[in-house]
């Protein structure tokens, strides 16, 4: 048995599928002169080879699995196509001496030093990519090594492997896969959004895996606690066994009830909404039932722009965003940038010693007047368009009362431009997240001045606690189940409720069993969260009353350890809804 880091619910057994990463170890060779244009003509060869691998493996994943899983290939044709980087390789077997293999490891190394430092899971995404190729090109400069994509396999597999690579999960696309494990890997990896997404149990972090599961083992994960077992006896099996059909069906009803109301037991009407980046997640949206978008993080839009998008191009962006969501609900938060994710455009080119304390979110858009009014002035032409839907403009970490009479005076104006220029301009809800905890302390003076509130817990818990939400050496104090952040979350969700001034919880907590029945207890009833977990949270909802919530609230906030309410939640859930124990989290 071994242990990791639980990053998708439920229990799985197949037989292991172990891709090992097939990069060729480097030889330090140094090439003689009368070797150098053979080996630039293998580097020619490899390329060939890769184009035709992707342009393959692209018609067949059209073809099979989907036009917007293909798309990917397309991706690493380009990337193999860049000049930057073929020059590089070329540049580096000519005037370095190296074998086109050791010029890929050494890019792939660059590369890595480069992206380190970043927790964006955008640009990570793209270093997955670029491993990819390299690995894809490395596979063709060597004899022995297979490139992945061509195998055929057939039952449950249990796939293991470093970290899923983006064309390996779209090839898995093919295949009965129940179960992912992972090497390396976090609850943000790769791997671990596409198990969440496709709702596979997935363990990550397990060291030394590669070695120890070979191909044709029996795999269980456990995606309860994280942990996998390999080639289990016979009982164990069959106590998994009995497991994983109680998770399938699990699976099953849930998949029913997207056209349910989302309602506690004594028919308390909830809103359950999505947290999305993009379209993809608009779409998934509407097929796991959600009411809304409760929260659309523009910035990806940005992230993937070389320069400010103008003010049609957001519109079109924003437009079509809305007309794929729920009742054309959708809660669009402006731009959120700085921390881990910056853009050199926006003069993010120098190095802050606090970035996640210093030039971030609205602090940053407020020093570029005229890409913020674009922005909003986009916003609100969005909304025009969809007069019978709710298009609320929601801001990033606000921090005092001055901001928000800023953003008001910033929000009017747009409205009066666009007037002018002849141009629809619906008044919309302007609403703030609450992710700071100075504007939890003045949350009642700034309730005059808003349309509604988001509570952006994942922010708030690590300037609470502080604690990096990202650096595994103190996630043991990002908690949401800690004592203090349930008084201030508690605290700030009856204010609101007071000044009936609607207010959400749109941080990952909202889509966990155990926080959810605690934000439900003590009077919230607008969740936003990952679309993939709506289902079991709409069912969850179903199985508690209103007074129950409220009744565990009281007691868990005598508690005075994160050890303390952890385990008592953990009876509760057990008790509410013990059909969806397999479905809970540690946290
Ligand atoms: C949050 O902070 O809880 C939130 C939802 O915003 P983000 O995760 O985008 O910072
Ligand atoms: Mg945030």
């Amino acid at each position: 048995m071994r242990r990791g880091i639980a990053v998708s619910p439920g229990v799985a057994i197949g037989t292991a599928y172990v891709i090992h990463e097939i990069f060729v170890n480097p030889d330090t060779k140094r090439l003689k002169d009368t070797e150098i244009t053979a080996e630039l003509a293998n580097y020619e060869t490899a390329r060939d080879k890769a184009g035709a691998d992707l342009r393959a493996l692209e018609r067949k994943v059209d073809a099979q699995v989907g036009h917007e899983e293909a798309a990917i290939f397309a991706v690493h044709r380009s990337i193999l196509r860049d000049v930057a980087f073929t020059n590089k390789i070329r540049g580096w077997i000519v005037d370095d001496r190296m074998t086109a293999a050791a010029a890929l490891h050494r890019l792939l190394g660059e590369y890595t030093t480069l992206f380190s430092k970043t927790n964006d899971d955008y640009l990570k995404e793209r270093l997955n990519d670029v491993r990819d190729v390299v690995i894809r090109l490395s596979s063709h400069l060597s004899d022995q090594l297979k490139p992945f994509g061509d195998e055929e396999l057939e039952g449950p597999v249990i796939v293991v492997t470093n970290d899923l690579l983006p064309s390996q999960a779209v090839v898995l696309g093919d295949l009965d896969v129940r179960g992912i494990v992972t090497q390396a890997g976090s609850e943000t990896s790769h791997a671990a959004i596409i198990a969440r997404s496709r709702g596979i149990p997935a363990v990550s972090g397990i060291r030394g895996v590669l070695k120890r599961i070979k191909n044709g083992d029996t795999v269980v994960v456990d995606g309860r606690d994280g942990h996998v077992e390999v080639n289990p006896n016979p009982e164990s099996l069959s106590a998994f066994r009995k497991l994983e059909r109680e998770f399938f069906d699990l699976k099953d009803h849930l998949a029913e009830n997207r056209d349910q109301r989302a309602e506690t037991e004594d028919h308390t009407s909830l809103r359950l909404e999505a947290n999305i980046n993009g379209l993809p997640d608009a779409i998934a949206s509407s097929a796991m039932g959600a009411s809304g978008v409760g929260l659309y993080r523009t910035e990806y839009l940005y992230l993937t722009h070389p320069d400010v998008p103008d003010e049609d191009e957001q519109y079109e962006v924003y437009k079509e965003i809305v007309a794929n969501s729920p009742n054309h609900n959708v809660t669009i938060r402006t731009l959120d940038i700085g921390g881990d994710k910056t853009v050199a455009y926006l003069g993010h080119d120098h190095q802050e010693a606090n970035p996640f304390m210093g030039w971030r979110s609205i602090r940053l858009s407020f020093e570029h007047p005229d890409f913020f009014n674009t922005q909003i002035r986009a916003i609100v032409r969005a909304a025009s368009d969809f007069p019978e839907g709710t298009v609320r403009l929601m801001f990033p970490m606000v921090t005092t009362v001055e901001e928000i009479r800023r953003l008001r005076n910033m929000v009017r104006r747009a409205y009066k431009t666009l007037v002018g220029r002849g141009l629809p301009a619906k008044e919309l809800p302007i609403g703030m997240m609450l992710e700071v905890p100075a504007a939890a302390v003045s949350i009642g003076t700034m309730l005059d001045l808003v349309d509604f509130v988001s509570i952006g817990s994942n922010d708030l818990i690590q300037y609470l606690m502080a604690a990096d939400r990202d650096n595994p050496k103190v996630s043991h104090l990002c908690q949401p189940l800690a004592p203090a952040v349930l008084h201030v979350l508690k605290n700030v969700i009856t204010a609101c409720n007071q000044a009936n001034k609607p207010v959400t919880v749109c941080g990952e907590m909202a889509g966990k069993p155990k926080a959810f029945v605690l934000l439900l207890g003590m009077g919230l009833r607008r969740f936003s969260m990952s679309p993939a977990f709506i289902p079991s949270i709409k069912q969850l909802a179903s199985q508690i009353s209103v007074a129950e919530a409220e009744q565990i609230v009281d007691s868990v906030m005598k508690l005075k350890t994160i050890s303390q309410v952890k385990k008592f939640m953990t009876r509760q859930i057990e008790q509410i809804a013990p059909n969806l124990t397999i479905l809970d989290t540690p946290s």
